[in-house]
């Protein structure tokens, strides 16, 4: 899937094919073969989408596939979330010195469900290991906050392929959720704003399945029309089609956010599955491509 497509042409390519409005907000940096998207957050937080483009993995998992969960080589995924851990490593020092250029970050990977719990970073942590002996170790989440002093060190870890990655960055602290049709619909936008110690000024909506591609069953279509408005379904004699980017900015205009607090490339990966993982696009064995967040020592 991705053979031929190399770093720097698909980093192009993220810059070429996102909304040219959202350029200004969202750097495409490249690294080590390793393309990704570098969102201009306020604060010490760093938010980075990847995509599937500069991973080892191979046959239906082909490319950076970040995913230990999946039935892809552990080994080969441990190898990509290390290339990953690299970039966060040298992103986290970029223009600035001292402690923070030797910081490394523990990436934390929550055992995501389509439920709707938020919790800190540090506290998800505790939880698993108390639970499980390990981190990730199956204590369900479908998001994370940070919060510079909490969760120092850790740097949350979702993994996508068509869902909606959102991150929600206040003054205080930043909520990274995992936006699938059930959570949008069940208030997940509602429950990450919840979680934050401070109110979410910006939200960036990373790589996932547009208007274009999300068809569904029409009980679907009817609960989203009747929850966010007709405006969010599309239809045809054939079929209909949830807009889950125009559902996930209404529940962030019920949170007070504008439209002009909403950064959205409107990267469809089912669209452009040469760069992303898409369960629509490439079927249930896939890879997963992940959206990293932390917090820079001050
Ligand atoms: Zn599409």
């Amino acid at each position: 899937m991705t053979a031929g497509i190399d770093g720097s042409r698909a980093a192009a390519a993220l810059f070429e094919r996102m909304d040219p409005g959202a350029r200004p907000r969202l750097n495409v940096r490249e690294q080590d073969g390793v393309p990704f998207l570098d969102a201009k957050v306020p604060g010490p937080f760093h938010v980075l989408f990847a995509t599937r483009v500069g991973g080892e993995s191979i046959g239906p998992y082909s490319g950076l596939n970040l995913d230990l969960r999946s039935a892809d080589d552990p080994r080969v995924v441990e190898r990509n979330r290390s290339r990953l851990e690299g970039i966060l490593h040298l992103a986290g020092s970029h223009g600035t010195s001292g402690a923070e250029a030797g910081r490394s970050y523990r990436l934390v990977s929550p055992l995501q469900v389509h439920g709707l719990r938020v919790i800190g970073a540090a506290e998800y942590v505790a939880e698993s290991a108390q639970r499980a002996g390990h981190v990730g170790g199956g204590v369900p989440c479908d998001g994370l906050t940070i919060h510079p002093e909490l969760d120092r060190g850790l740097a949350p870890l979702l993994l996508f392929a068509d869902c909606l990655p959102i991150v929600l960055v206040g003054e205080v602290d930043l909520a990274v959720i995992h936006g699938g049709w059930r959570g949008i619909i069940g208030g997940i936008v509602h429950a990450g704003a919840r979680a934050m110690t401070g109110v979410p000024g910006l939200a960036v909506i990373g790589p996932s399945i547009g208007p274009c591609c999300f068809s569904v069953a029409d009980e679907v279509a009817d609960a989203f029309s009747r929850r966010f408005g007709p405006e969010v379904v599309l239809r045809d004699e054939s079929s209909a089609r949830v807009d889950l980017w125009a559902a996930a900015a209404r529940s962030l205009a019920e949170l007070n956010m504008a439209p002009s607090q909403i950064v959205n490339p409107r990267l469809c990966t089912s669209c452009n599955h040469d760069l992303f993982y898409s369960y629509r696009a490439d079927g249930p064995v896939t890879g997963r491509q992940g959206c990293v967040v932390w917090a820079a020592d001050s």
